[in-house]
């Protein structure tokens, strides 16, 4: 049976928001280039759509984690699945993440790769859920929108693996 979901960003409106937030990273890091880290599989979408928003040069890695956790939170417990192919020390780094809720993936991973000496770390978000945040301390840098307290899909997030592939956000009315 198809579920049936709701729209809640439309497409236009994801496509104008992430057009201008390329446009904000390019100011920011005019005369540098930017390492953007793509966390999979969720952040594949906005990965690519806002590199080609991006004008300064732009190189790209991806990255793997799975946190474990019961039901839908997220435990802060990360194995790394698939790891950088490129070393990061000198780099200017941007996580680009799509969405956080707890910001328990985030804080980890943000650990493991200021050990590797880039020269600066920011973090990029398609979506966030301000209200489940549990790392008080992680600061995102790049916000497209802020969304209540609702299971998303679309632009890359997934329910069981199906959705991704929606051009807008919804919600998956059960
Ligand atoms: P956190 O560690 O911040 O609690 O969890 C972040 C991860 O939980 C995201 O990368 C994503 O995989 C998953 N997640 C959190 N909220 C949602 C949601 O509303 N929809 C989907 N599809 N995944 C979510």
């Amino acid at each position: 049976m198809e579920d049936k979901i709701r729209v809640l960003i439309p497409e236009r409106e994801v496509d104008e928001k992430v057009k201008e937030i390329g446009k904000r990273i390019s100011e920011d890091y005019e005369g540098k280039s930017v390492h953007l880290i793509c966390v999979l599989k969720g952040g594949v979408f906005f990965t690519c759509e806002l590199a080609k928003r991006i004008s300064v040069p732009v190189s790209l890695d991806f990255m793997s984690v799975s946190s474990y956790g019961s039901g839908t939170e997220s435990s802060g417990v990360v194995k790394i699945v698939k790891d950088l192919d490129e070393p990061l020390a000198g780099k200017h780094v941007l996580i680009v993440e799509d969405i956080i809720d707890s910001g328990r993936t985030l804080s980890y991973l943000i650990e493991i790769l200021k050990q590797r000496n880039p020269a600066d770390i920011r973090i990029c978000t398609l979506l966030d859920k301000p209200s489940r945040r549990v790392k008080k301390e992680v600061r995102v840098d790049y916000t497209c929108f802020s969304i209540p307290d609702e299971f998303v899909v679309g632009y890359g997030l997934d329910y069981d693996q199906k959705y991704r592939n929606l051009p807008y956000i919804g919600v998956v009315e059960l």
